[in-house]
C-alpha cells in the first residue's frame, strides 16, 4: 500500500473530503468519492485495516455485487447455501437454495482488499491516527480535524464512519442518541461437525437480546457468536456446550453490535455519518456491511453533488428506501425479541410445515429482508405459513 499511506511527520492535510474510520463504510465512501474526482484523506486509528477481526463475515453475494465488491479469493473463506433456525423448544426450519447465496469472508482480508482499492483509486490514508475533534475552520471555509498526534486535516466535507465508538458523532450532533448497542462475544471453534454450507441460528430461553449463531469457515472451523446485555461470553460457552459439545475454542473476540433503527442525524449538509455509527444495520441480525456500504456510496454521491454542483439533499433522498426497509426490519426484530419461547416455537414450526423455505429461496433477500418476506408471504406457502401460525397461537 506504500506511497499513499502518509506518515505522521506530515502534520497538515487538505482535501475535499476527510473520511474518519477505515472500516467497510469509510473505505467504500472514500473510494467512491475519489473515483468521482474528489481529493480524499482517510483517517484510521488502528495500524492495520480490519484488525482486530470482529465479524462473522457473512455477506450476501447479491449484496456484495450491489456495493461494487467483486467476489475475490483473497477474502472468501466459504460459500453458504442456506441456514438452519432452531427454536427454544427444538423446532427446526431449514432454508436452502440451489446455489450459494452468501460468502463467509475473513474480515481482515476484506478490509485490506477495500483499502487497497481505495488507495488504488487515489485516497490518501493516515493509518495509526485517531481523530480527536472536528470543528469549523477559522473563516468558515471548511472543517478542521485534529489528530491525537498533533497533526491536522482539513476539508470541505467530513464523512464520519467511526463505527460503534460514536465518540465524534456525539460531539458533532447534539441530538445524536443510539442506545441500541449490545455487547457480543464471538468464539472461533474447531470440530463443529456441521455442514459447511449452512449457517445456524439458535433461539434460546437465555438468549433474549439476540440469537446465537454459528457461521462455518469450513467443515472443521466456525465462528460462534452470542450478543447479550449481560455475560455474552458465558452464554456463548453455554451455547457451545449444549449444541456443539465436541468442539474446542481456539480464538475469541468481543465487540458490540447495533440492533436499532437507522438514525436520522448526519444525512444532510457537509458532515455525514455512515455505517454502524448511523445505525445503518439490519436490526434482525446486526449485519451492517452491505447496507452500510450502500449508504456509504450514497454519501459519496452526496458529497460530490454538494462540492461540485452545489446541490444538496442527495444522501437523505438516496437512502430513503434503505431507511424504510431498515425501520421495518427494526420493528420485526423488536417483535421477535419480545416473543415468548412458545411463540417462537410456533413461528418456526409453521415456517417448516408450510413449505415456505422454497419460496424464501426464490423470493427472499438477505439484505432487504422485509421486502423479501412480504414477497414470500404473498404466495401459497406464505398463506399456509400464516394460517399455521394463527392456528398454533390461538
Ligand atoms: C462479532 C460480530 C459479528 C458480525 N457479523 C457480521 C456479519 O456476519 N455480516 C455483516 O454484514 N455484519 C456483521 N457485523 C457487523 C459489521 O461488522 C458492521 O456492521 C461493520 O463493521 C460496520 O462497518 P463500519 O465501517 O460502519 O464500522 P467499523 O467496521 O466498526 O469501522 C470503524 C473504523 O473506524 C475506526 N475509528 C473509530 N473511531 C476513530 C477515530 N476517532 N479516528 C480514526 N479512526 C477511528 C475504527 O478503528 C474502525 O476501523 C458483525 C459485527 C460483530 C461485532
Amino acid at each position: 500500500m506504500g506511497a499513499s499511506i502518509l506518515r505522521l511527520w506530515m502534520v497538515m492535510f487538505r482535501a475535499d473530503v476527510v473520511v474518519i474510520g477505515g472500516g467497510p463504510a469509510g473505505l467504500i465512501a472514500a473510494a467512491d468519492a475519489s473515483q468521482r474526482g474528489l481529493s480524499v484523506t482517510l483517517i484510521e486509528e488502528d495500524i492495520i485495516f480490519g484488525r482486530p477481526e470482529r465479524c462473522a463475515g457473512l455477506y450476501s453475494i447479491r449484496g456484495l455485487e450491489k456495493i461494487g465488491v467483486p467476489l475475490h479469493k483473497s477474502y472468501i473463506q466459504n460459500f453458504i447455501w442456506g441456514g438452519v433456525i432452531h427454536s427454544p423448544g427444538g423446532e427446526v426450519f431449514e432454508l436452502s437454495s440451489a446455489t450459494p447465496v452468501a460468502v463467509v469472508a475473513a474480515r481482515e482480508a476484506l478490509d485490506r482488499y477495500l483499502a487497497e482499492r481505495a488507495i488504488g483509486s487515489g485516497v490518501d490514508v493516515l493509518l495509526g491516527s485517531r481523530a480527536v475533534s472536528c470543528s469549523v475552520e477559522a473563516g468558515g471555509g471548511g472543517y478542521k480535524v485534529v489528530l491525537n498526534d498533533g497533526g491536522e486535516a482539513s476539508a470541505q466535507a467530513l464523512v464520519v464512519a467511526e463505527g460503534a465508538s460514536a465518540t465524534l458523532a456525539r460531539r458533532l450532533f447534539s441530538s445524536y442518541s443510539a442506545p441500541y448497542w449490545i455487547p457480543i462475544s464471538q468464539l472461533i471453534v474447531k470440530n463443529h461437525g456441521l455442514d459447511r454450507r449452512q449457517a445456524h441460528v439458535w433461539f434460546k430461553n437465555y438468549l433474549k437480546d439476540f440469537f446465537g449463531y454459528l457461521v462455518p469457515i469450513n467443515e472443521e472451523i466456525g465462528k460462534l457468536g452470542v450478543a447479550a446485555r449481560h455475560d455474552p461470553l458465558a452464554k456463548a460457552h453455554r451455547l457451545l456446550r449444549e449444541e456443539i459439545p465436541g468442539s474446542k475454542v481456539i480464538g475469541y473476540s468481543s465487540h458490540s453490535i447495533y440492533r436499532g433503527p437507522p438514525l436520522e442525524v448526519g444525512l444532510d449538509g457537509n458532515i455525514l455519518l455512515v455505517g454502524d455509527v448511523a445505525g445503518q444495520v439490519k436490526a434482525t441480525t446486526g449485519g451492517g456491511v452491505v447496507v452500510g456500504g450502500l449508504c456509504a456510496r450514497a454519501a459519496a454521491s452526496h458529497v460530490y453533488s454538494l462540492l461540485k454542483d452545489r446541490r444538496g439533499g442527495v444522501y437523505r433522498r438516496s437512502v430513503s428506501n434503505i431507511y424504510r426497509e431498515l425501520k421495518a426490519t427494526y420493528l420485526v426484530a423488536k417483535t421477535i425479541y419480545s416473543m415468548s419461547d412458545k411463540a417462537i416455537d410456533a413461528l418456526v414450526r409453521a415456517a417448516s410445515e408450510s413449505g415456505l423455505s422454497k419460496t424464501l429461496a426464490l423470493r427472499g433477500d438477505m439484505d432487504f429482508q422485509i421486502t423479501g418476506l412480504a414477497r414470500s408471504l404473498a404466495s401459497y406457502s406464505g398463506l399456509r405459513f400464516l394460517a399455521g401460525l394463527l392456528r398454533s397461537l390461538f
